[in-house]
């Protein structure tokens, strides 16, 4: 149930009305926007009777969702989410399309600042790296834990570049909560539901990634599980998923960003790397997630990719991304988008 307040509803109106519902034992979920407030109920809902909030003051009206996503959903919010970074120009989902590029794995320090310096000089704003890494194999290079993210931290303070790096379990998402900027779930654990829990109680933004067979209403209610606890800033991620298609890793499912679009007010950014799984196709892949709307990209860039620990197939050069930049941004400027203009990348 969704409770829509009146456009000049006061904050003690909505107060009350959140205040009602915690007492039916649910949870509120109020979320501003630029008309009204909304106040989303979770919980279990099968009692509850639009009457007892028809009559309390500052209530336009009660709005039974019938998805079975509702925070995730544009009923709830109809304008586009859009995260923030306090102290910094960055942002997911406004006008701005986010990059975030950097190594499959953080393999070490050396690796990670000299393949952060010629991402930071490209105009990224996002430094990606896997401290603790979700591999096939039990016997492939497994991330470097903690150390790893101590390297993500000085990459931060040497380049200004915000980290986004993945929590495989609640145990090292408290450690990537404390030094990351913004908390990365892989597609392995899209339904790890105990993990969207605990991520859903982080004070940081998530970024979620598609499993790898997971429908478009499986992908947003696991992002739903991520909200329900009370953190509302959630970047949803294409990364490819499996098909009969063996000329690359996954079929990078494009179509899924207007279709998000369309029913959910969250970002969406697009991992072409992963959803092609050759290098060789990354770019052109890029060019057609920007032209389709998407929010942004994540990007695999390794300063000697064949020597890389991990996905060094998909990892561009450092000049094959200066080249993706700079035709992604001619993209992005047909959309009246911006992407970091190139004399502020110049340091
Ligand atoms: C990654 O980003 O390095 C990764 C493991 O991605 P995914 O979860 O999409 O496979
Ligand atoms: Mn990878």
């Amino acid at each position: 149930m969704l409770i829509v307040m009146k456009a000049h509803a006061t904050e003690e109106q909505v107060r009350s009305v959140c205040q009602k519902i915690e007492s039916l034992g649910l949870r509120a979920h109020s979320i501003p926007g630029t008309q009204r407030t909304a106040i989303g109920i979770t919980g279990n809902e099968m009692e509850l009777d639009a009457g007892t909030f028809d009559e309390m003051a500052g209530v336009q009206e009660v709005i039974r969702v019938s998805k079975p996503y509702k925070l995730v959903s544009r009923d709830v919010k109809e304008e586009d989410t859009v995260i923030n970074f306090p102290g910094t120009d960055a942002s997911f989902g406004g006008d701005e399309v986010a990059i975030i590029a950097g190594p499959c794995a953080i393999e070490s320090r050396e690796q990670a600042l000299t393949t952060a310096e010629r991402v930071a000089r490209a105009g990224a704003k996002f430094f990606r790296g896997g401290a603790y890494k979700p591999r096939t194999s039990p016997y492939s290079f497994q991330g470097l834990a903690e150390d790893g993210l101590k390297i993500l931290a000085e990459v931060r303070d040497r380049f200004g570049l915000l980290i986004v790096t993945e929590a495989i379990d609640n145990e090292s998402l408290d450690l990537v909560e404390k030094y990351a900027d913004v908390i990365q779930i892989g597609a392995r654990n899209m339904q790890n539901f105990s993990l969207l829990k605990r991520a859903g109680k982080a004070r940081k933004p998530v970024l979620l990634k598609r499993g790898m067979s997971a429908t478009l209403d499986e992908f947003l209610m696991a992002a739903e599980y991520v909200m329900s606890e009370g953190n509302y800033e959630v970047i949803l991620c294409e990364r490819g998923v499996r098909t009969f298609a063996d000329h690359t890793r996954n079929t990078l499912d494009l179509s899924v960003v207007p279709a998000v679009h369309r029913l959910s007010h969250l970002p969406i950014l697009v991992d072409p790397s992963h959803g092609t799984g050759k290098r060789n196709k990354v770019t052109p892949l890029s060019r057609a997630a920007v032209a389709v709307g998407s929010d942004g990209l994540i990007v695999e860039v390794h300063n000697d990719p064949d020597r890389a620990l991990s996905d060094g197939m998909q990892s561009l050069y450092p000049d094959q991304f200066d080249l993706l930049m700079s035709e992604v941004r001619q993209i992005a400027a047909v959309l009246h988008r911006e992407l970091t203009p190139v004399a502020a990348v110049a340091r």
